[in-house]
């Protein structure tokens, strides 16, 4: 593809932008096509808690955070505010002597990969963060995690863009190669059409696309959340229990631990769950099994006043990792998606990798690992691990 050549982006969520950015940047013809009213203010970028985070649970992911978290450090200010990247680092708790044992390892993973990160043992866990359970037993940090605040960074990012043909309000109904049908009728046709709908990201293939689509569906994970008043940031760290990373790999049943994220507005992002389906209302009986979670680990907690809460649903893949390249058996149509709650960290470095791919330059990170066509062998081969 040359810069004459147009590309189609569908969704303007957190996915959406950071891809085209990357095009627009490489002077490309961008349209983008989101069925919400501005970018950003819809699916999962508007409902996520913003944690930059770079997670060890498998060597490609943590090299996708990795790259995200540096893209993000490199384009944002290192400022306390709402549109910057605040750099308040990840404290994980451990409750006994196994999930310390537990972060030594992951300690371990994380330094042979270069990211900078300590063991805190003791007392010196309470002077690092005073608010915390003084029955716990230590704690790993990773000083350059930090916070963004999704939906202000996705409508900033999408705002710097010029020369981008807007479509908002406008749905997508079907998807074919490098083709797209709109609800309103018309029909848009371009030489790569990038699809980053998030929860929705197969529903519109039909044919030999479809029938893979419905092999492999997207998996809605539903989270629920809440943000206290402001005044009440009685933590420096986003603080997480040593066991969140079991309930983020659990697909099939409910999960609920302490995730608390301080956010530069003075206020805390209390959270977290996840339990199968599309965000609905709030369940107030699960709302308050996080808020007792959060209390083990953080006493006073619960007593803080809350301003909202809300859910969201997290869009997962059968292996648990994103499909970031082409949509099997189609030549121009490239998916974007699947990062279940890890998209605000990975977006950035997911549509530098996808962009790289669809023009042929060399990629930063291995392709490979997120193929779409990986799915096949990768399911099968679980069904027989
Ligand atoms: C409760 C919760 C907490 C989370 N916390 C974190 C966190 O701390 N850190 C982190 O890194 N990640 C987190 N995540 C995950 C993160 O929010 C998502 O992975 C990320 O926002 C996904 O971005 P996206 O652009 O792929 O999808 P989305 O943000 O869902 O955007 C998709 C867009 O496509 C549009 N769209 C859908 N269908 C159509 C259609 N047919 N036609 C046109 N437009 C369409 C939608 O309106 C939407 O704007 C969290 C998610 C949840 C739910």
């Amino acid at each position: 593809m040359n810069q004459r050549h147009h590309v189609i982006i569908l969704g303007a969520g957190i996915a959406g932008v950071c891809c085209a950015r990357e095009f627009v940047d490489r002077g490309f013809k961008v349209s983008l096509i989101e069925s919400g009213p501005a970018a950003g203010v819809q699916g999962a970028t508007a409902a996520g808690m913003g944690h930059i985070v770079v997670n060890d649970g498998d060597p490609e992911v943590l090299r996708l955070c990795l790259r995200g978290r540096e893209l993000w450090r490199e384009r944002l200010n290192e400022e306390e505010t709402d549109q910057s990247y605040w750099r308040s680092g990840t404290l994980w708790m451990a409750e006994d002597d196994s999930q310390m044992e537990a972060l030594k390892g992951a300690l371990g993973r994380l330094q042979s990969a270069g990211v900078e990160s300590e063991l805190i043992e003791g007392e010196r866990l309470f002077k690092v963060e005073p608010a915390l359970a003084r029955d716990l037993v230590g704690g790993l940090r990773i000083p350059h995690d930090g916070v963004v605040y999704a939906p202000k960074v996705t409508a900033n990012l999408w705002n710097e863009l010029e020369q981008v043909e807007s479509y908002f309000h406008t749905a997508v109904v079907e998807i074919g190669d490098g083709w797209v049908q709109l609800a309103n009728g018309s029909r848009l046709a371009g030489d790569a059409v990038i699809v980053a709908t998030g929860i929705s990201l197969l529903d519109h293939f039909t044919g030999a696309a479809g029938e893979w689509a419905r092999q492999f569906p997207i998996l809605p994970r539903e989270g629920h959340l809440a943000i206290t008043a402001r005044g009440t940031r009685i933590l420096g760290h986003h603080v997480v229990e040593a066991g969140y990373q079991k309930g983020a790999h659990q697909v099939s049943e409910e999960a609920v631990a302490c995730a608390i994220l301080p956010r530069p507005t003075d206020q805390l992002c209390l959270g977290s769950c996840r339990r199968p389906g599309r965000g609905g209302p709030v369940d107030a009986q699960l709302l308050q099994r996080i808020i007792d979670r959060c209390e083990r680990f953080v006493p006073g907690v619960s007593s803080l006043p809350i301003l909202r809460t809300w859910t969201g649903s997290r869009a997962a893949t059968s292996d648990g990792k994103p499909l970031i390249g082409p949509m099997p058996g189609l030549k121009r149509t490239w998916l974007l998606g699947g990062f279940e709650g890890l998209g605000i960290t990975q977006a950035p470095a997911a549509a530098e990798l996808l962009c790289q791919r669809v023009l042929g330059e060399a990629c930063i990170l291995d392709p490979g690992a997120w193929d779409p066509a990986r799915m096949r062998s990768a399911v099968v081969g679980r069904l027989h691990g």
